[in-house]
């Protein structure tokens, strides 16, 4: 349920109101746009009189919210939400570009792509230290170790860092690390989404493989639930029956999902297609069609690359991409 208070309401009256709302045992959210003010009812609200509440002088409308997620409603938020990550903004126009290696896999090799990104004009580093791979065999990440060289490289470019955490039981290694990325292989690993809403950090949500939209919107609410509003969300390809791409990217979801909610959108046209020659190509459509942002993966030596070499850009291909998404961002604004 939404109350939508009419413009310019005393903050006494609407205090009054919402005391009364959690009188119910309701959990409101506040959400103050330029023209109106928007309360987001969460809990059970038969008990409550709408009829009364949509007569009070103080209330322009009350709507029903049918959708199960409610707290990354666009609803309960018409307003764009803008995400802060070390300085940096994403969504609301901000736009944001992510870049750096699949793994964290020495110093040389984080710092030289560190450096490389920063002089193209990225905003975040990243840097797997954890990593999720379908073999037990392969190379799985420096761990401690990783979060550490990566904490040097943005000593030294100043860059804010991206990361992911597969289990709460890495969280204390993560206190430092400026965004916590859940990768699409833990989107819906409950328990791992529910402490990171405990946390004043904001979260990178990655789609899962096999996930619908709602899903994803369903896996945000859990973190925002818990008390952390500060999700961004990914669109990093789903499996089809496409056979010479490693995903298939869902580039509907991104202006779908700005219906839906009020969280920024990334793209990762890395993970989406696994080829180096489709990143380019992908990451100008996601620019075009809306996108917040985007991850990209960028290697200094991708032929050497522990992991995904394949789909990882050079630095100088990095850098000729990132023209190239300006000048798309200018050409739509128009
Ligand atoms: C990654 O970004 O390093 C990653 C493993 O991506 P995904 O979870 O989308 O596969
Ligand atoms: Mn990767």
């Amino acid at each position: 349920m939404i109350v939508v208070l009419k413009n310019g309401v005393a903050k006494e009256k609407r205090e009054q109101l919402i005391g009364w709302l959690k009188n119910y045992g309701l959990t409101i959210h506040i959400s103050e746009g330029e023209f109106h003010t928007v309360l987001g009812l969460v809990g059970d609200t038969s008990a409550v009189d709408m009829d009364l509440v949509s007569s009070l002088d103080i209330v322009d409308s009350v709507k029903r919210v049918t959708e199960p997620f409610k707290c990354c409603n666009r609803k309960f938020h018409p307003d764009d939400m803008i995400v802060e990550v070390g300085g940096v903004k994403i969504g609301g126009g901000h736009f944001a570009m992510i870049a750096g290696p699949c793994s964290v896999e020495s110093e040389e090799q984080i710092l030289a792509v560190a450096r490389a990104v920063k002089a193209s004009g990225a905003d975040i580093l990243r840097g797997g230290a954890f990593k999720p791979r379908t073999s037990p065999y392969d190379f799985s990440g420096l761990r401690a170790l990783g979060l550490e060289l990566l904490r040097l490289a943005r000593a030294e470019t100043g860059l804010p860092i991206v990361s992911e955490i597969m289990s709460t039981a890495q969280l204390p290694l993560f206190e430092d690390v400026d965004m916590l990325q859940v990768g699409a292989r833990n989107m819906q690993n409950f328990d791992l989404l529910r402490e990171l809403g405990k946390l004043d950090k904001p979260v990178l949500l990655k789609r899962g493989l096999a996930n619908t939209l709602k899903e994803l919107l369903m896996s945000a609410e859990y973190i925002m639930a818990a008390g952390n509003e500060r999700v961004v969300l990914c669109e990093r390809g789903i499996r089809t029956f496409s056979d010479y791409t490693r995903n298939t990217l869902d580039l509907s979801a991104v202006p779908e999902l700005h219906e839906l909610t009020h969280l920024p959108v990334l793209v990762d046209p890395s993970h989406a297609t696994g080829i180096n020659r489709l990143v380019a190509p992908m990451s100008l459509a996601a620019a075009a069609c809306g996108a917040d942002g985007l991850m990209i993966e960028v290697h200094n030596d991708p032929l050497k690359a522990l992991c995904d070499g394949a789909q990882s850009l050079r630095p100088e291909e990095y850098d000729a991409l990132a023209k190239k998404v300006r000048a798309v961002r200018e050409a739509v604004k128009a």
